[in-house]
C-alpha cells in the first residue's frame, strides 16, 4: 500500500505545484485524473523518487519513500511522460542494458527476460529496430517493457497515452490491464476514459489538490439523478451558463449538448441521463 501524507511542493519560480495531497492508494490499478498543470508529473516525479517534496511523507509498505529512495527504486517500475533522447540502438539492445543496470547478472536469464518481455508488450518483431524510429505507440509499450523489469511492486505510468492514436491507445491499455492485480499501478493522464476503462481506484488533481478520491463507482452514484441533457443551439450557450450549474457543453453535429447539474428536474426541454466520470471531472476541476 501506497500511503502519501500532507505532500506539498512549491518550485523555485514560485509556483504551489501540490498543495497538502494526501492519498492512500492500494493494490490494483489507480487513475490519477487531472487537467494540463495539475500537479499530476509533479506528484509521480516525487513517488518515483526523481525530485524532492518541501514537506510530507510518502511510506511504501514499510519505505519511507523520501528518505531511502534506494530501497524504493529497487520496487518502482516507472514509464514516464517523456523519455527524452531515443538512441540508436535496438528495443533488444536496451533492454539487455536496463536490466543488468536492475542486476540481472546471469546473461542467459537476462536473455529469457528480454525475450518474454519483448512478447509481452508485442515488440519481439521488431526486436532489431532501432527505438529512435519506433512511433509512439511502441515506444510506449516499449517503455512499459523496461518498466516490468526487475518485478516491480509499484509501476508508475505517467500521461502514457497522449498522443497515441486510437488504435495504439486500446492496444497499450490493453498491455496495462494486463500487468495483474497484485502490485499498485497509478496512471496518471487527463483522459478520462483511460480511467474509466482500466481503474478501479482513482482521485481528482486540480491546481495542486485532490479534489475528489474514491471507486468510480461511488463517484457516480453522487451525482445519479442529478445529471440533465439539452440540446441547444451554440448561441444559447451563454444564457444556460447564467440559469443553470452547467457541468460541460459539448459539441454534437454541429449543435450543442448542454449538461447540467440539477438536485430537481429543471424541466424545459431537458432529460435525465446518466452521470458519466467526464460529468464528475469536469464538476470537479473548475
Ligand atoms: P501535470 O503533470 O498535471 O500537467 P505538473 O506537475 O507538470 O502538472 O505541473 C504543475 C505545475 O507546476 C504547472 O504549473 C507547471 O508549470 C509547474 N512546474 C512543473 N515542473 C516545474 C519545474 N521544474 N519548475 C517550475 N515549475 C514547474
Amino acid at each position: 500500500m501506497l500511503q502519501i501524507s500532507n505532500l506539498s511542493k512549491t518550485y523555485p519560480n514560485g509556483v504551489h505545484a501540490l498543495k497538502n495531497v494526501s492519498l492512500t492508494i492500494d493494490n490494483g490499478m489507480f487513475g490519477l485524473l487531472g487537467p494540463n498543470g495539475a500537479g499530476k508529473s509533479s506528484l509521480m516525479r516525487t513517488i518515483a523518487t526523481l525530485q524532492d517534496a518541501d514537506s510530507g511523507s510518502i511510506m511504501f509498505g514499510d519505505i519511507d519513500v523520501m528518505k531511502d529512495k534506494a530501497e524504493l527504486r529497487k520496487v518502482l517500475g516507472y514509464l514516464p511522460q517523456e523519455f527524452g533522447v531515443y538512441p540508436n540502438v535496438s528495443a533488444e539492445e536496451m533492454l539487455h542494458y536496463i536490466a543488468r543496470l536492475k542486476g540481472v547478472a546471469d546473461g542467459r536469464e537476462r536473455k529469457e527476460l528480454v525475450k518474454a518481455l519483448l512478447e509481452q508488450v508485442n515488440l519481439y518483431q521488431h526486436r532489431n529496430k532501432y527505438l529512435a524510429g519506433y512511433s509512439g505507440g511502441m515506444k510506449q509499450r516499449f517503455g512499459i517493457a523496461q518498466a516490468l523489469i526487475g518485478n516491480p511492486k509499484l509501476i508508475i505510468v505517467d500521461e502514457p497515452t497522449a498522443g497515441l492514436d486510437p488504435a495504439e491507445r486500446l492496444r497499450f491499455n490493453n498491455l496495462l490491464s494486463e500487468i495483474g492485480e497484485n502490485i499498485v499501478i497509478i496512471l496518471s493522464t487527463h483522459i478520462v476514459d483511460d480511467v474509466s476503462e482500466l481503474c478501479n481506484d482513482m482521485a481528482i488533481i486540480a491546481g495542486g489538490e485532490v479534489k475528489l478520491k474514491g471507486h468510480p463507482d461511488a463517484l457516480l452514484d453522487t451525482l445519479r439523478g442529478r445529471v440533465w441533457a439539452k440540446r441547444i443551439r451554440k448561441e444559447e450557450v451563454a444564457t444556460y451558463q447564467e440559469q443553470y450549474k452547467v457541468i460541460l457543453s459539448k459539441l454534437s453535429s454541429g449543435q450543442v449538448m448542454v449538461y447540467v447539474n440539477s438536485d430537481a428536474d429543471p424541466a424545459n426541454g431537458f432529460e435525465a441521463v446518466k452521470p458519466t466520470l467526464e460529468d464528475i471531472y469536469f464538476s470537479n476541476i473548475a
